[in-house]
């Protein structure tokens, strides 16, 4: 028997499954708002100019396609260090950040997963119910059982922070806990600032090991602003592991860029962790591909382009909120009963819309409109030409 034939049908990946399943369909009204993917008024997933600027000027250089270092390239890595932990941070200067260019955030929280594992000996992560649902998959491969602890209210449309601090005050010493550090994805609710110091202040207390998932910095208040969390975790003095992306900010979803950082308590114990991501590293996919983040380089180490990528992060953030109000004005409009202004207030391009499985089935069904079966929706995706055609749907299958 050929070995081949022993292999199963994989299950379609369920959000990227339904992107195919809206390619393939006929209806030329057909709307999508399952993937993640920024889109702008005409619906495409824009190139920034700042990144075709640098790109220019990449491809005018003297270039090499020589590899990289194992943990990325020393300029690209004090970028990613001063955009999450702020210009010249403490952890920064003292050399106590062990930090890895990964293929995005999906690499670098893959990374992180197997170093739990394998270099902390660690089995149990807690992940928010809800959570993104590749969460699961990704730390499932890496061998870590995952259990998960309350975080969404769907009476208040908000954060459960009473739930989840009764929880992570159970959780026992040394497990890690995943959360969203902004733009919270599925539901689009973040903690305040003054959670944030509650839930840092709990990991602290109970001596877990906080894992933030930072794949939105820009999209909720400004890039400064949405590392509240960051901040917050350093200010109570704790050791914790962040896994930042650029898919989202920069437009670079097929570069596969990012980073993943370990704050540890000292220049002496960050090299020994480097040293062990770095073998996680070359046995896996030996080194990271360079020209992502050979574009943010050239951008950030440019003060013109900069500025242009600063405009640029800001048109796509304020688009993302006007979209947000129109659409709840839309729905008014289109008499579909409820409240829905807790749209208004949800940050990044989510929405836990609150609809049903079965009007999200029947949105798919009668109106080739498609949504994630959780009822997320990307509102990245709607636009002047769908927003009527949409809000009169849910009208008919709320
Ligand atoms: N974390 C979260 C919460 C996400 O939504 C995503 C992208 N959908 C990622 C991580 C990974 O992003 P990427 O691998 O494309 O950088």
């Amino acid at each position: 028997m050929n070995l081949f034939e022993l292999v199963q049908t994989a299950p379609p990946d369920p959000i990227l499954g339904l992107s195919e399943a809206f390619k393939n369909d006929p209806n030329p009204d057909k709307i999508n708002l399952t993937v993640g993917v920024y889109q702008d008024e005409s619906g495409k997933s824009p190139l920034l100019e700042s990144v075709r600027r640098a790109e220019e000027i990449l491809a005018r250089g003297a270039g090499s396609k020589g590899y990289l270092p194992i943990n990325g390239h020393p300029d690209y890595l004090g970028h990613c260090q001063a955009l999450v932990f702020g210009e010249g941070n403490e952890m920064i200067l003292t050399k106590r950040l062990a930090s890895v260019h990964t293929p995005g955030g999906t690499g670098g929280l893959r990374l992180a997963g197997d170093f739990i594992r394998r270099s902390l000996g660690q089995r149990t992560i807690w992940v928010s119910n809800p959570t993104w649902a590749n969460h699961q998959g990704i730390f499932t491969a890496a061998g870590l059982d995952i259990k998960t602890y309350p975080y969404y209210n769907p009476e208040t449309h908000g954060l459960n922070l009473e739930g989840m601090i009764t929880v992570l005050e159970t959780i026992p010493e040394n497990d890690i806990v995943l959360l969203h550090a902004c733009c919270h994805n599925p539901t689009g609710v973040d903690p305040t600032e003054e959670d944030w110091e509650t839930i840092a202040k709990v990991c602290k207390e109970r001596k877990l090991l906080p894992l933030l998932d930072f794949a939105y910095q820009g999209f909720s208040k400004g890039w400064i602003d949405d590392a509240v969390a960051i901040r917050a975790f350093s200010e109570y003095g704790l050791e914790f592991i962040v896994c930042s992306s650029f898919s989202k900010n920069f437009g670079l979803y097929q570069d596969r860029v990012g980073a993943m950082h370990v704050v540890a308590k000292n220049a002496d114990e960050a090299a020994r962790i480097l040293s062990q991501l770095k073998v996680i590293v070359r046995t896996n996919y030996s080194n990271p591909p360079a020209h992502g983040s050979a574009i943010v380089s050239t951008i950030l180490n440019d003060t013109e382009l900069r500025q242009l990528w600063e405009e640029e992060l800001k048109t796509m953030r304020s688009r993302i909120n006007t979209v947000r109000s129109e659409f709840v004005d839309g729905l008014e409009k289109a008499g579909v009963p409820g409240d829905f202004s807790f749209i208004r207030e949800q940050k990044g391009m989510f929405s836990f819309s609150g609809l049903s499985e079965e009007s999200v089935q029947k949105l798919r069904q009668d109106h080739a409109i498609y949504i994630v079966k959780s009822g997320r929706i990307n509102v990245a995706g709607i636009n002047d030409k769908n927003r009527d055609t949409l809000c009169r749907a849910i009208a008919q299958c709320i």
